[in-house]
């Protein structure tokens, strides 16, 4: 290990050239952090809002809260986790790099049987399907689900854990490409984005979807609002096409007595307990078989700018990750 490693910093706000490769500190583990040289970072749509400025950030910024890789260091204090050990987490900072540091405790083991790229790929967006589909509003059989980008790496993750469980499934995608991608990972049915709440409705009687999973946003919600049933729940958990306006709450009453929520992973990975079910659920179907990762794509550390691009063209399928 080096004193200076590769990093990716902004120095402002801005579009995908801000992401500058650059040579950085390679950082120290504090008494209860250890290091991790990275095999493989994910990217994930926060770090656009991050790096726009929609979430403010202080600069120059390194994104990255996601990755896996190997131990290379340990603080004083930790004893749950140690060097050579394989680790993944979606609670780092600053993983564009080659080396990140991040709390032992939220450093979770990755299995020997998981790939490097599947361990980046699965925790941000495995733990977000998990905890909505779960958590947030406990599917059951019985229930009608809508999913929004259903292609994409929540979706296409939330996709089979709702079949694990027995739900019926509604996915919306925007392309051709993209909904037979969504019938294979076991959607029940695929719709287009365009009067999707009028199409719910003659796919579930008149009655609604039970609960519908909205990551899009700006240009889904309304819709979202009118295609859910009377006292179901909308999940809105993004704003892929941009974020919704404020809400005269007074809509719900008008719409069916609808429970609105906004959960963040954060949330619903409160204490070691709650990460440990979510995670070995995960990665016990990983290795089982039963729950497919899937990468859309690999770029040099040196490319990010260009996986932000891709990201937000809307043409990528499955997760991006960095490869440092
Ligand atoms: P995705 O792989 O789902 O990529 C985004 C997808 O959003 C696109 O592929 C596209 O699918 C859809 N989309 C719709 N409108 C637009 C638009 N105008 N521009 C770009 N994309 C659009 O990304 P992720 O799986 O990483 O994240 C999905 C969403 O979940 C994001 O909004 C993210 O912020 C959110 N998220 C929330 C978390 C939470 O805890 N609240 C945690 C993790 C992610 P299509 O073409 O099929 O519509």
């Amino acid at each position: 290990m080096t004193d200076t490693m590769k990093a990716i910093a902004a120095q402002e706000s801005g579009g995908p050239d801000v992401l500058q490769l650059t040579d950085a500190p390679t950082p120290e583990p504090g008494p209860d952090q250890v290091l991790v040289r990275t095999a493989a970072t994910g990217v994930n749509f926060i770090e656009t809002y991050q790096r726009e400025g929609i979430y403010p950030v202080e600069h120059p910024f390194t994104p990255g809260s996601e990755g896996a890789g190997v131990v290379t260091a340990v603080g004083e204090n930790v004893t749950s986790v140690s060097v050579g050990q394989r680790v993944a987490t979606s609670e780092a900072t600053r993983s564009y790099a080659e080396y990140f540091v991040v709390d032992a405790a939220k450093a979770m083991p990755v299995p020997d049987e998981m790939s490097d790229h599947d361990a980046a790929a699965l925790p941000l967006q495995g733990l977000t399907a998990h905890y909505l589909v779960r958590s947030t509003f406990e599917l059951k059989p019985e229930h009608t689900a809508v999913i929004t980008a259903a292609s994409g790496g929540v979706g296409g993750l939330a996709i089979q854990l709702m079949k694990r469980i027995g739900a019926t499934v509604i996915a919306l995608t925007s392309t051709a490409e993209k909904a037979e991608t969504a019938r294979q990972l076991g959607a029940d049915h695929v719709l287009g984005y365009e009067n999707f709440a009028e199409q719910v409705r003659e796919l579930t009687d008149g009655r609604g979807a039970d609960v519908i999973y909205d990551s899009v946003g700006k240009t889904t919600f309304d819709e979202s609002l009118k295609a859910t049933r009377v006292r179901g729940t909308v999940v809105l958990f993004g704003g892929s096409s941009g974020q919704v306006p404020p809400f005269d709450i007074q809509r719900l009453n008008g719409s069916g007595a609808l429970f609105l929520t906004r959960p963040s992973l954060v949330h619903y990975l409160r204490d070691a307990e709650e990460r440990a079910w979510r995670w070995n659920e995960l990665t016990d179907a990983v290795v089982a078989g039963d729950l497919k990762v899937r990468v859309g794509g690999t770029y040099p550390l040196a490319d990010t700018a260009q996986a932000h691009t891709d990201l937000e063209s809307r043409k990528t399928q499955g997760k991006l990750l960095l490869l440092p």
